[in-house]
């Protein structure tokens, strides 16, 4: 089954690049809705669409792509084949819906399934995001659709998305990977090394944040897309990761790579602008782009809720069944008393996730509501899954049972998109006022 429909979506995906970001809207809003956790009909069906695959596809298949550290290919071509992989499906429910719940709870289920495989599968959209930010309406609907399929011959495509850097990631300000200007030939010049970049050298688009004015920091920088097969661009060395090893993560160089001037996002006139105003003390974007960031942490928080979902459940069936002491273990409070907060704690997460997900919709964040979500429902899900190990006790800590698996894949929700540390500084930044370092 389809989930959406192709009109739909090139409805949706227009009318992004006609005015919205990333899920904000920069002009007026045409629909808004209050704010209610009971899901609509759509909701609930999207919900079931995305757990039937979970189950039956991506959790069987979770251990096994985790053991090879490879991208799981075939899994996502069932995912492209079914609809879920594409930017079909991320148009209609990052655009199509007013309420903002349709991302995470689609994202939900399908790290429910497994971690490793549902960043395989969402990983391009980090590329899209990257393009939707800051493209022209053309671009927009030039490159978004090629981080998922290739224009040709309709063959699955990968997009990445490379901010971060060797010796700069939380830091953007730090970012030393060059962008230049060759008038003569109309074309921009990267140099640089990427780090820890989802798809990294394996994909068709990489989007890349490079520095143009090294003089003024973070406000320098601009965004290129690497169309696909452009010599210079190459793939560094692949990490070996702690969790979620069936995403792949690796270094991405650019050595004297050149790609044409309509690959700069926003276009040339645009950056010369505001380079002047920047220069000129005036305010930038960056208002605007803490919004955008701030209206898809939900979504990472609901990757994690996913797994902490999973390992909730896991372990309230092992305990159930678990005897010890001539009775089932969850008959000792110490048991249940553990589950009843893991339950509470994900509870917890999903409220602030669908409230920071509207908000991000609707416009109206007050105190770093979308990076609180992310902020707790990383913790939640490191802390969940440890507590998991512990109720399963010894083979809880082996490999035999996926519980393992989960905390190693948990951890990363603390690390990537803003770590703990950057989460709690925009947070309070938002509920002071202040420019606390
Ligand atoms: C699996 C994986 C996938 C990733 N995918 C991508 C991707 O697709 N694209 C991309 O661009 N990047 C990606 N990243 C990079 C990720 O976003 C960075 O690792 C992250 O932002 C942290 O940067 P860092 O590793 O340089 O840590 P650092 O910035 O060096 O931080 C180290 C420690 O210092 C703390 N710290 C730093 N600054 C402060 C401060 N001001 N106040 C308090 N504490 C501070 C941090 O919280 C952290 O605990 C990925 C990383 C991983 C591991």
């Amino acid at each position: 089954m389809h989930f959406v429909g192709v009109d739909r979506c090139v409805i949706a995906l227009s009318r992004v690049a006609n005015g919205w970001t990333a899920g904000l809207p920069s002009g007026n809003l045409e629909v808004m809705t209050d704010f209610s956790m009971a899901l609509n009909e759509d909701q609930l069906t999207l919900q079931k669409w995305v757990h039937g695959f979970a189950e039956d596809v991506v959790r069987p298949a979770g251990e096994e792509w985790d053991e090879k550290e490879e991208f799981p290919y075939p899994i996502v071509e069932q995912a492209k084949e079914i609809g879920l992989y594409g930017w079909e499906f991320m148009a209609e429910a990052m655009f199509n819906d007013p309420t903002g719940l349709s991302m995470p709870i689609a994202i939900e289920e399908l790290f429910w399934g497994d971690a490793g495989i549902g960043m395989a599968i969402m990983g391009s959209g980090l590329a899209a995001a990257g393009i939707a930010s800051s493209a022209t309406p053309e671009q927009m609907m030039e490159w978004v659709p090629q981080c998922y399929e290739n224009a040709d011959n309709g063959k699955l495509a990968l997009g990445a998305f490379c901010a971060s850097e060797p010796d700069a990631g939380s830091d953007v300000g730090g970012y030393r990977t060059s962008a230049v200007y060759d008038e003569k030939n109309d074309e921009w010049v990267l140099n640089g090394t990427k780090a820890w970049i989802t798809n990294g050298g394996i994909s068709d688009i990489h989007v890349v944040v490079a520095v143009v004015d090294p003089e003024l920091g973070s406000k320098g920088h601009a965004s290129f897309v690497v169309p696909p097969n452009t010599k210079g661009l190459s793939q560094g060395q692949k990490y070996k990761k702690h969790g979620i090893r069936a995403s792949h993560t690796a270094e991405v160089v650019l050595e004297d790579c050149r790609v044409p001037g309509r690959c700069l996002l926003g276009g040339k006139e645009k950056l010369d602008e505001r380079i002047a105003r920047v220069k000129r003390g005036e305010k930038g974007n960056a208002q605007a782009a803490m919004q955008t960031f701030e209206a898809t942490r939900p979504a990472v928080g609901a990757q994690a809720l996913g797994v902490a979902r999973a390992a909730l459940e896991y372990s309230i069936e092992y305990a159930k069944e678990r005897h010890a002491f001539g009775k089932p273990i969850i008959m000792n409070q110490s048991i249940a008393f553990m589950l009843a907060d893991m339950a509470t704690e994900v509870e917890a997460c999903r409220g602030m996730i669908y409230r920071a997900a509207w908000l991000g919709k609707n416009g109206s964040f007050q105190n770093a509501e979308g990076s609180m979500a992310k902020l707790k429902a990383g913790r939640t899900a490191t802390w969940v899954t440890e507590r998991a190990i512990q109720i399963l006790g010894g083979y809880g800590y082996t490999r035999e049972y996926p519980v393992e698996r989960w905390h190693r894949d948990a951890k990363i929700h603390d690390i990537f998109e803003g770590t703990e540390q950057i989460q709690q500084l925009v947070i309070s930044r938002a509920i002071s006022g202040l420019r606390i370092v």
